[in-house]
């Protein structure tokens, strides 16, 4: 008898059917993370980072040693005059690196927990970043929503927003976006920004600014600190939660500083003391390449040049992609009106789709959005786009 030979094992799935590739399984869209993507869909090293880690390991013989407790001195520095600009006075801002914008919000949290007697519940705005409620709420504070977005008119409601600052017991916190709401990409305009600075003042509210777009709407970090630079030359209470995970272009690197804007000199330092404490039970001390990194650049001008320029090339492609989207879904006449995606900022477009739309783009098209409707503008490209209208002209009409 003929006994066929058994398949050696690398050979094991040799003898699997083919089968026809439909349109939509070629494609996959993922417009889901909250990741810049380049214009191949690619994550993008900013070429001012790209040099920065050169001459950070060949010309400066890098090493690993431990930061301190507040982290690298320079890099909280930098990080400091570029979310604070003209009101980064050493002297008044207890500075700690964390780890990224996430580790900032927690200990911004912790401190005010521990050591303010503000009223015991947060106000975070409707919608927000999916992690807000629960990092506060895990620093020991109730939360509560105040109301920011109108989802008729899909743009700020700003009457809601202040009747809410206005009704919260005095001395309360709110968690701002400073710049890039996520996820509706809704800003308040500056006399907007204005009006809130003076609400805040009368009712002794505290800012908690959550700042982790910085340069994703203008291009430029002095533009998109705007509101920040108000609040802070205002003397309102306030402390800021910056992520430097997006804007340098290193998401894994955990990049990220609180800061905490104090009365005097006496209670920054206070307040740096008890900073080093908190840090050291939770992390003992921040990540350190990423920022040497942010060192290397803020302390050369022509990469501080660079840096800005890449993100002007950010902000330049994601707003053409919005204009890109909109156009195309004119064109093919996808029913209703679409401009609120162009008058949207920052990496995130709200776009209004329906759950069901959501999903169907998903299980039908292979386009991943969540199912509140929050597109990453970036994850568009030149290759995907007329695919992207058509899928979502064929789930609105359907
Ligand atoms: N705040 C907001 C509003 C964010 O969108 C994010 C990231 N999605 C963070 C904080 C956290 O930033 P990081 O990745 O640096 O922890």
């Amino acid at each position: 008898t003929f006994h066929q030979k058994p398949a050696k094992q690398d050979d094991e799935f040799a003898s699997v059917p083919a089968v026809e590739i439909d349109l939509a399984d070629a494609y996959q869209v993922n417009l889901a993370p909250g990741t810049y993507r380049d214009e191949t869909g690619r994550p993008w090293i900013l070429p001012s980072f790209r040099l920065a880690a050169e001459r950070l390991i060949v010309d400066k013989g890098y090493n690993h040693e431990y930061l301190s407790l507040l982290g690298s001195p320079n890099f909280l520095r930098a990080a400091r005059d570029l979310v604070l600009g003209s009101a980064a006075d050493e002297r008044r801002v207890a500075s700690l690196q964390t780890v990224g914008g996430t580790g900032a919000v927690h200990m911004g949290a912790l401190l005010l927990k521990l050591f303010s007697s503000r009223p015991s519940t947060v106000y975070i705005s409707d919608p927000t970043w999916v992690n807000h409620h629960d990092v506060f709420i895990h620093a020991g504070w109730k939360t509560q929503s105040y109301r920011y977005y109108n989802p008729v008119s899909r743009s700020l409601d700003f009457d809601s927003l202040t009747q809410d600052v206005r009704s919260a017991p005095a001395k309360s916190i709110f968690v701002l976006h400073a710049v890039g709401h996520n996820p509706t990409g809704c800003d308040p305009s500056s006399e907007q920004w204005q009006a809130l600075a003076q609400l805040f003042e009368e009712n002794d509210h505290f800012a908690f600014f959550d700042c982790a777009y910085q340069g994703f709407v203008s291009g430029s970090f002095e533009q998109d600190r705007r509101a920040i630079e108000l609040f802070a030359s205002r003397g309102i209470s306030m402390c800021i939660a910056q992520s430097l995970s997006k804007n340098a272009g290193m998401y894994g690197e955990r990049l990220g500083a609180l800061h905490v804007l104090c009365g005097s000199a006496k209670s920054t330092q206070l307040v740096k003391q008890q900073l080093k404490v908190l840090t050291r039970r939770e992390i003992s001390c921040a990540p350190k390449y990423g920022a040497d990194l942010v060192s290397v650049v803020c302390s050369d001008h022509d990469l501080r040049d660079m840096w800005e320029k890449d993100l002007r090339h950010i902000s330049f492609r994601i707003t053409s992609m919005r204009q890109a989207l909109v156009d195309r879904l004119n064109k093919l006449g996808t029913p209703g009106d679409w401009s609120h995606i162009i008058r949207q900022q920052g990496m995130f477009a709200y776009s209004g789709l329906t759950p069901e739309q959501c999903n169907a783009l998903v299980d039908d098209f292979h386009i991943y959005v969540p199912r509140t409707g929050r597109m990453m503008m970036a994850g568009l490209n030149d290759q995907n786009l007329d695919y992207v209208a058509e899928a979502i002209h064929h789930v609105v009409v359907r």
